[in-house]
């Protein structure tokens, strides 16, 4: 049976001489792998190789008996994510790759998250927008912002308007505050000295954390600091450090 769907090429495997094996980030089915066959021929019926982050309706076969779904049609998206713009701008590329690292560890194949999709489409787009600016800040505000996106939309939400230990609620000043992976959220001054994992946040990080609309006017160093909180946070959860991780903090905005 044919499914149609929409969705976001977020890894490329080259399966042989001519085709490949695709994992799509899906507005209804969640993620999908499939195999394009014929598609690095020039004149497949994809249009050439498939690359990462092209998007657009396609359409795909399950197998009964194969984890792979074989991808029958797939037509790139006018307006789409330009992926040569991010491959020009390499801390651009490095963000959306931990997006997607992100992304495909915390989702599961077959398992929609149709508001998720929208907002990571809409984040790679903005991406390929911010590439080539001056200084990194926006690119780093808009991974921050769907790093959050993320934890919110696969059930992972941080408490951060409140102490999550004493429940106490957050001061205005959001001064002496900390976050704890272990406890998902913030502890406040009183509690800390129960949570062994906890980071102290800079009152600018609390202030971010507490009012997430601040987050895209942020000065660099404060976004720096805020990546670096949520990159151990999300260190705890893999139980391992992201990849991509390291090529993100090194070549932070300068502050
Ligand atoms: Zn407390």
């Amino acid at each position: 049976m044919l499914t149609r769907d929409t969705g976001i090429c977020i890894r490329t495997v080259d399966y042989s001489e001519t085709s490949q094996v695709l994992t799509f980030f899906t507005r209804d089915h969640g993620k999908l792998a499939v195999i394009a066959k014929g598609s690095k021929r020039a004149k497949s019926a994809f249009g050439g190789p498939v690359e990462m982050f092209s998007c657009g309706p396609l359409m795909f076969a399950a197998n009964q008996d194969r984890a792979l779904a074989t991808l029958t049609e797939f037509t790139i998206d006018t307006p789409c994510p330009n992926p040569a713009r991010l491959s020009a701008d390499l801390y651009v590329l490095h963000g959306c790759l931990l997006a997607v690292e992100l992304l495909d560890h915390l989702t599961d194949e077959h398992d929609p998250h149709p508001d998720l999709y929208d907002a990571f489409v809409a984040f790679i787009a903005d991406m390929c927008e911010s590439a080539g600016a001056p200084g990194r800040r926006e690119a780093l505000a808009l991974l921050i912002l769907f790093e959050l996106r993320l934890l919110m939309a696969v059930g992972l939400r941080p408490v951060l308007d409140r102490c999550v230990n004493c429940r106490t609620g957050i001061r205005d000043d959001a001064c002496g505050y900390y976050f704890s992976s272990a406890a998902n959220g913030l502890i406040c001054r009183d509690c800390e000295g129960s949570f062994q994992d906890k980071v102290a946040l800079s009152p600018q990080v609390g202030a971010c954390l507490t009012k997430l609309g601040t987050i895209a006017q942020a000065a660099p160093r404060t976004l720096r600091d805020l990546e670096k909180v949520l990159i151990g946070h999300f260190t705890q959860l893999m139980h391992r450090a992201p990849r991509m991780a390291k090529y993100v903090l090194r070549h932070c905005p300068p502050s």
